[in-house]
């Protein structure tokens, strides 16, 4: 009953309603499929002498203990830790069950195994990738494929695209979250969809073509992409008249950024274009939109399904939930997921606006909405924090401070060691794409007072490049996700293990060579990024 309310009254409910509702499903979920099935969470409760009736409001989910992206990892003596977050059915329970039994006696024994099999039996992957660790799959069944594409639908649905529209998906092909996501979103949502493989597979010549040719109404990519592509669009004096949105995945997405983009797409003919931000990570097998919202206004916040994800956001030091518009740490638990399921999943990411449940003042919809607070700053910064040169830099507040400046595109953080000597002092290079001409030495002394005036650090060095070189730097169409952030200072110590979010912008250090992408496959750890240095 609640289940099927949640699921046809999604986007209309009320708070009391959606709360009242989830905990609900969330308690016949846990009775029914997770309490049963899973091998860590059965354990995990017993221990804890809780049931699912433990549940009876939202507040009482803080009896049970976070998940996080070391729970999954592999340890020495045991490898496979993954697999104990994978549902596996029991027969006999499932057999014993009346409905089964209502089934077998209506439908056929043989109807009722192969829905089991759909519902349990996993058939896809996606990997996280942590910075020191080996990927990890997370599973799906085809349950959680239609749930999927469901999500991937709802996308669709709240960036207003139309079945008419055409849809170029530059999210490189890879077995992350995001590419899944973008492919049903053009198979579910009833859109024609070319899915091109980003860069990497046909560089950005060969994604240009696709623009010219294919015309598209939607672009689907990883920000710094984006960025490149419509740059060089603009520079070889394209037209793309009918883009209307570029919806972004992969990378935190600030507003100078958004401004930048909106200016390429007016050079290409594109007078209009909706900058629409989505969030999600692996573990949550599904993404949640922005909305489109008039361009003098901010953005409203990630739009949530009430019925498919359940949203917390805790203290990110005592673990504590905080009530709705707190800012904190997102936490999120599953409403009818299978195959891999985490509850209380921490995600490392920091939202300044908290969760609103507020009706959206642009779309009008009654959904749970992640809400960004893009006017002002976070105020705990130890989320997304790295020691560089001995001083604590917030690297979400970088990218603000860079986005920021009119006269630069593209830019590259680079961090190196002093001789390359891992003990030597820290150096800050920063590499950017000068635009419009501008003073060098001026640009070059605003800059660096900027980024002290907001960071309290200067950088060592500050190189410029035309396009075609911060193209090279950043990896366009030679890495699976463009780098925005290269350590290359020789590690002293094995790094602490760590974690990336989609929402806050770490370094990403350690990880050279190792080919990284979105949803965001690296947002997926736990704890934030920490790194002995001193
Ligand atoms: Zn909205």
């Amino acid at each position: 009953m609640s289940v099927n309310l949640l699921r046809n009254r999604w986007q209309q409910l009320t708070e009391s309603e959606i709360r009242r509702l989830q905990v609900a499903q969330l308690r016949q979920y846990l009775d029914n499929v997770v309490l049963p099935f899973s091998a860590h969470y059965r354990k995990l409760f017993n221990e804890l002498g809780l049931t699912a009736d433990s549940i009876r409001s939202l507040e009482d989910l803080r009896q049970i203990p976070f998940t996080s992206k070391s729970d999954l990892l592999g340890t020495a003596e045991s490898p496979n830790r993954f697999k104990d977050f994978i549902l596996i059915p029991d027969e006999k329970v499932l057999t014993h069950r009346p409905s089964t039994v209502l089934r077998a006696l209506t439908h056929g024994r043989e109807y009722v195994r192969r829905q089991f099999e759909s519902e349990f039996r996993p058939i896809f992957m996606t990997f996280t990738t942590g910075r020191s660790a080996e990927p990890t799959p997370f599973l799906f069944t085809q349950h959680d494929i239609a749930n999927l594409g469901t999500a991937a639908r709802r996308v669709v649905e709240i960036c207003a695209a139309r079945r008419e529209d055409r849809l170029l998906n530059t999210l490189p092909f890879a077995p992350h979250l995001a590419f899944w996501l973008a492919h049903y979103a053009g198979t579910e949502g009833c859109v024609m969809t070319l899915s091109s493989g980003g860069g990497k597979v046909m560089g950005t010549e060969g994604n240009l073509r696709h623009i010219r040719k294919f015309k598209p109404d939607v672009l689907i990519g990883i920000p710094t992409f984006i960025y490149h592509l419509l740059t060089q669009a603009a520079d070889e004096g394209m037209h793309c008249e009918n883009l209307r949105h570029i919806v972004l995945a992969g990378e935190k997405v600030s507003d100078g950024l958004r401004v930048k983009l909106r200016d390429l797409a007016r050079e290409i003919g594109a007078g209009n274009v909706n900058i629409l931000a989505t969030y999600g990570f692996t573990e949550a097998k599904q993404a949640w939109p922005e909305c489109p919202y008039p361009h003098d206004q901010s953005p409203s916040g990630y739009h949530v399904y009430p019925d498919l994800a359940l949203i917390e956001i805790v203290d990110p030091q005592t673990g504590e939930i905080l009530p709705p518009g707190t800012p904190g740490e997102i936490v999120f638990t599953p409403l009818d997921a299978r195959g891999s399921v985490v509850l209380r999943y921490r995600t490392g990411d920091y939202i300044d606006g908290g969760l609103t449940y507020e009706r959206c003042p642009h779309c009008g919809r009654s959904l749970p909405r992640l809400f960004r607070n893009s006017s002002r700053r976070s105020e705990i910064k130890q989320m997304h924090l790295d020691k560089i040169k001995g001083t604590l830099v917030d690297f979400n507040e970088l990218e603000h401070v860079l986005d920021d400046v009119q006269q630069i595109g593209a830019w590259q953080i680079e961090l190196r060691k002093l001789n390359d000597d891992p003990l030597d002092l820290d150096e800050l290079i920063l590499h950017v794409q000068r635009l419009n001409g501008s003073d060098e030495t001026q640009l070059s002394r605003e800059l660096s007072k900027r980024c002290f005036d907001h960071l309290d650090i200067r950088p060592n060095r500050i190189l410029f490049h035309d396009a075609e070189e911060i193209r090279k730097l950043q990896g366009v169409g030679t890495v699976l996700k463009e780098q925005k952030f290269v350590d290359h200072r020789p590690a002293v110590n094995p790094p602490a293990e760590a974690g990336r979010g989609v929402l806050t912008a770490p370094p990403t250090g350690h990880r050279r060579g190792e080919d990284t992408a979105p949803y965001l496959n690296s947002s997926s750890n736990g704890e934030p990024e920490t790194k002995n240095l001193s």
